[in-house]
């Protein structure tokens, strides 16, 4: 097959991938979309699971580019199921004509830069091999669905689901004994809904989660006018708090409130809903003290929502402080302990010893089920970067690069690989914020740069091995100053056998890492290397 060329290869049609079309096509750059699914979406294309649900407010978990799609786009729930969100995502498609530089069904497995041409080859597994000047993965920080070695796995006969990678047609659990493997957000939020629905549920759970409530609810005009009213003036404010989303944290730490006053706060925080009670206190998430007080709050709000002790005791997390591992915003979830037709196995007690040909055996008991839902989550932030094979300047493969973990400057770039890009890439605030402006915040930078590359004549950008190097440190120092790394959390890599405990995200909060990108940028781009265009280069193309 011949090589086609253009400026620009975007990896991922999800959120990231489509607003980077968007702009690079606003700004006459030639380019090309591959998306593995049938259509766009990403992590709402994938993850169909029901139950599946945003837990940032739709008002704010939408795209900020465009004026006119926030006032006209209505959304009919507080936080929003994965429904309405893909056809969302389908309408900012339609709207913006995106579907016509998009080739789905289409998966890149290798992009290789030529150092002569100064160009990336980009091959699918479709055979096409496309030269550009620019590479960027936008492929989403949490996208390579993680399937556990379980021994046996390939002789169990009943039906299998991975809340990842759900299937399209509606899955009917109705009378079925069911299995469900994985208590993180995706199995909390997907758990009450197939209980509902089946005949018996079984969850296995390895670790207890803490879980706010939602406290969803229909959208009401008033609501959504409080937004719209004002939203210019209140996504420039979201955009420079540290969530990348407006809510109100207290500015004083837990010790100065007396213990009356703390446990009204996180009440009325735990009445209020999603992700509030975190935002009780300023040292929420570096005072072990302080967080103690919450999760002992959350704690016993579990013993009372859930009516047999035992149970109770099982699913409270005891061993790590609230909010390390990714919080999770529940609908019901505790409640469905109640009901007579689910059961908890708490696989530290009984481990899984094997899958049989007709459901799962633990230390204790053999259980058959007609179904298993693998709710096991991903491998994120480097997972779906590694999938492609990725070969930088004199061979040098991502993979190697980053043995011992991501190193990146900015998480926007690593230094062998020139004119690579990702889009809220390890090392940027990305998991910890709202992704869609931190996506926005990145595409933005990542636009401005390749204009200001065309216009002075610049060839090739890469940062530099020091600029690197300083970043990778300040992540790791900023990150060690909390109680993240208390956790063994997919943000650290942990729930990977073999994978590099390496705190990930960066957590100096998303409005002080824009002012980051904004002094490099000021400053000549501070830490990276440019080469003008060169004859030789010229004549390699
Ligand atoms: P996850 O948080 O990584 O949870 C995976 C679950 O599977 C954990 O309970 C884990 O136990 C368990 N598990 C993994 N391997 C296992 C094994 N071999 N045996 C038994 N149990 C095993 O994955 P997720 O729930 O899919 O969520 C991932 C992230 O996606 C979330 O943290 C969030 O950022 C995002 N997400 C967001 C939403 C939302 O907006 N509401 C919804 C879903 C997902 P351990 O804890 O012991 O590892």
């Amino acid at each position: 097959m011949s090589t086609e060329k253009c400026d620009v290869v975007i990896v991922g049609a999800g959120f990231a991938g489509m607003y980077l079309l968007h702009r690079m096509r606003n700004l006459g750059f030639s380019t090309r979309v591959f998306e593995t699914g049938s259509d766009v979406g990403g992590t709402w294309y994938w993850n169909r699971y029901p139950g599946a649900r945003c837990d940032i407010e739709s008002m704010q978990y939408s795209y900020s580019f465009s004026e006119e799609l926030q006032q006209d786009w209505n959304w009919s729930e507080v936080f929003s199921a994965q429904p309405e969100i893909l056809e969302y995502a389908d309408h900012v498609a339609d709207r913006f004509d995106l579907r016509r530089d998009i080739e789905f069904n289409s998966t890149v497995t290798a992009a290789h830069y030529d150092e002569a041409s100064r160009r990336w080859a980009v091959t699918t597994d479709k055979g096409e091999n496309v030269s550009a000047q620019y590479f960027v993965m936008a492929t989403g920080c949490i996208s390579a669905a993680q399937l556990p070695d379980f021994k046996g796995l390939d002789d169990y006969t009943g039906a299998t689901y991975h809340t990842g990678n759900w299937p399209h047609d509606e899955v009917d659990f109705s009378g079925k004994r069911v299995a469900v493997i994985g208590t993180g957000s995706s199995g909390i939020q997907a758990i009450p809904v197939i209980a509902e629905q089946a005949g018996h549920v079984t969850i296995f759970q390895r670790t207890p989660n803490y879980s706010l409530p939602a406290q969803n609810s229909p959208m009401s005009e008033t609501y959504a006018h409080s937004w719209k009213d004002d939203y210019p003036a209140l996504r420039e404010q979201m955009r420079q708090t540290a969530k990348g989303a407006l809510g109100e944290i207290n500015d004083i730490l837990g010790g100065e409130a007396s213990v009356e006053e703390r446990d009204a706060e996180y009440e009325r925080r735990w009445a209020i809903g999603g992700t509030a009670l975190l935002g009780s206190f300023r040292d929420m998430m570096v005072s072990r003290d302080t967080n103690e007080t919450a999760a002992e709050f959350v704690r016993d709000k579990i013993r009372a929502i859930v009516q047999d002790p035992e149970v109770a005791d099982k699913l409270v997390a005891k061993d790590y402080p609230i909010g390390t591992k990714r919080i999770c915003v529940d609908s019901g979830y505790f409640e469905t302990f109640n009901r007579d037709n689910v059961a908890l196995v708490d696989i530290n007690d009984t481990p899984i010893e094997t899958m049989t040909p007709n459901g799962i055996a633990t230390s204790a008991e053999t259980f058959e089920f007609d179904a298993i839902v693998f709710a096991t989550g991903f491998d994120a932030m480097t997972g779906t970067l590694f999938k492609v094979d990725i070969e930088g300047r004199d061979g040098a493969r991502l993979r190697d690069k980053w043995d011992a973990g991501p190193r990146t400057y900015l998480g926007l770039m690593s230094d062998a690989f020139p004119n690579m890009f990702m889009v809220t890439g390890p090392g940027s605030p990305s998991v910890l914020t709202n992704m869609i402006i931190s996506i926005e915040q990145h595409v933005d930078w990542i636009s401005d740069c390749l204009a200001h590359m065309r216009a002075e004549g610049l060839d090739t950008i890469a940062p530099t091995l020091q600029a690197q190097d300083n970043w990778v440190e300040h992540v790791n120092k900023v990150a060690h100053g909390t109680l993240f790394p208390l956790a063994a959390s997919w943000y650290m890599g942990a729930n990977i056998a073999g994978k590099p405990r390496i705190f990930m995200p960066y957590l100096g909060g998303a409005g002080g890492y824009r002012e980051i990108c904004d002094k490099v940028v000021a400053d000549g781009y501070d830490g990276f290397n440019f080469e003008p265009r060169s004859a030789q280069a010229t004549a390699a193309e």
